[in-house]
């Protein structure tokens, strides 16, 4: 608790988007990236600017110290690297969709996690269809797609996914759904920034205005840089019904998704650290009995990066609703961030699969 509330230098995440370059181009050919000092654990990098460790659990994944102004660089501007959370780049490594696969990002914009998946299906045409229902943020999308290099692999829809029809869709294998939530596991914007950034949800027809736009386009602004994953304000504790609605919309998107016909995986993220809208929607949808006749386990730990540390949990809140063995597998399956103490955002994620 303590170390969570200490004043914090966040690491700065940044992503070698392997669509536009290479790791070895950026590291050893970019002059702010060669002279950058190698160490061996993130909390060395927030201790000293000037210097870069590699991420031993995403592959091309780097963190930096945010003095050092990586949004400077040619590399940042040409979109071959992308700053994007730790947390964050589970989801599309999680799933791992293979070249020739088609999935779909449920709920996309600004498009860090359909990005990243881009990289794994290396960039082949027409293989990610990127919902976002908000119209001013399926604009950003469409901006970062392009930045990215990915726009003939990924196509953008300004459309609610609940309102997408699976037998439209139904060579799609995988998906990512990373709905609205809380957002508790954001910090180190202030509610102004948020409030100001997060326009109400508006009409696909009516006009909106946003700076978002603004953070993409202006490189040297070294606060803002990274697009803003949430649209939620965070929420209190004692906040029982908003979480209830949350979590009900949060079950009824991925049980929209696990009705697509070919799907065989699907990766559920949240940056929430509230068990209602985490382990609390797993159990939901694990106990459905149209999902459980659909064929649809919860992914193994081995499966969902074995080795990252922080499982999700399997307290008291989780054993009432799941019983014990079964709520041990559960958190064994299901990862964990939490804010600031693992280096980035407060997380959580778990997959489905099925044959
Ligand atoms: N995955 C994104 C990323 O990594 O960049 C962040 C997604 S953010 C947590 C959730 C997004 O889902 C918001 O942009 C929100 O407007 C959108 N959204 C919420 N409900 C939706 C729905 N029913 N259909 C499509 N998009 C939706």
């Amino acid at each position: 608790e303590d170390d969570n509330n200490r004043d914090y230098t966040p690491v700065r995440w940044v992503r070698v988007n392997t669509i536009k370059s290479t790791v070895d181009a950026v590291l050893t050919k970019d002059p702010f990236f060669k002279k950058l000092t190698k160490v061996d654990a993130f909390e060395k990098v927030i201790d000293t600017p000037g210097t870069i460790f590699h991420d031993p659990y995403i592959p091309n994944l780097y963190g930096l110290h945010p003095k050092d102004k990586v949004t400077s660089t040619d590399a940042y501007k040409q979109g071959k690297i992308i700053i994007q959370d730790r947390a964050s780049c589970f989801p599309a490594h999680i799933l791992h969709p293979s070249p020739g696969d088609h999935i779909i990002d449920a709920c996309a914009a600004p498009g860090n996690k359909t990005t990243h998946a881009a990289s794994y299906v290396k960039n082949q045409k027409h293989s990610i269809v990127a919902f976002e229902r908000n119209s001013a943020r399926s604009q950003i999308l469409r901006k970062m797609v392009a930045r990215a290099g990915a726009s003939k692999c990924i196509s953008v829809k300004n459309q609610d996914f609940t309102t997408a029809s699976p037998k439209e869709f139904n060579d799609v294998v995988g998906f990512i759904v990373d709905p609205s939530c809380s957002g508790s596991g954001i910090f180190g914007r202030s509610k102004d920034d948020k409030l100001n950034k997060n326009q109400p949800e508006k009409k696909t027809s009516e006009k909106t205005t946003t700076n978002e736009e603004e953070d993409i386009v202006e490189e040297n602004d070294d606060d803002d840089e990274e697009e803003e994953e949430e649209e939620e304000e965070p929420i209190s504790g004692k906040d029982k019904e908003r979480l209830a609605k949350l979590s009900s919309f949060q079950f009824t998107i991925v049980k929209h998704a696990l009705s697509f016909p070919s799907a065989k995986k699907l990766v559920y993220s949240t940056c929430s650290i509230h068990a209602e809208e985490n382990e609390q929607v797993v159990i939901d949808l694990l106990n459905d009995g149209q999902i459980k006749n659909a064929g649809w386990r919860l992914c193994t730990r081995d499966q969902v990066i074995p080795d990252w540390p922080r499982r999700g949990w399997s307290d008291e809140f989780v054993k009432a609703r799941f019983g014990e063995q079964e709520s041990k597998a559960l958190a064994e399956g299901c990862i964990r961030s939490l804010p600031k103490v693992d280096g980035g955002i407060g997380f959580f994620a778990a997959a489905f699969e099925r044959d």
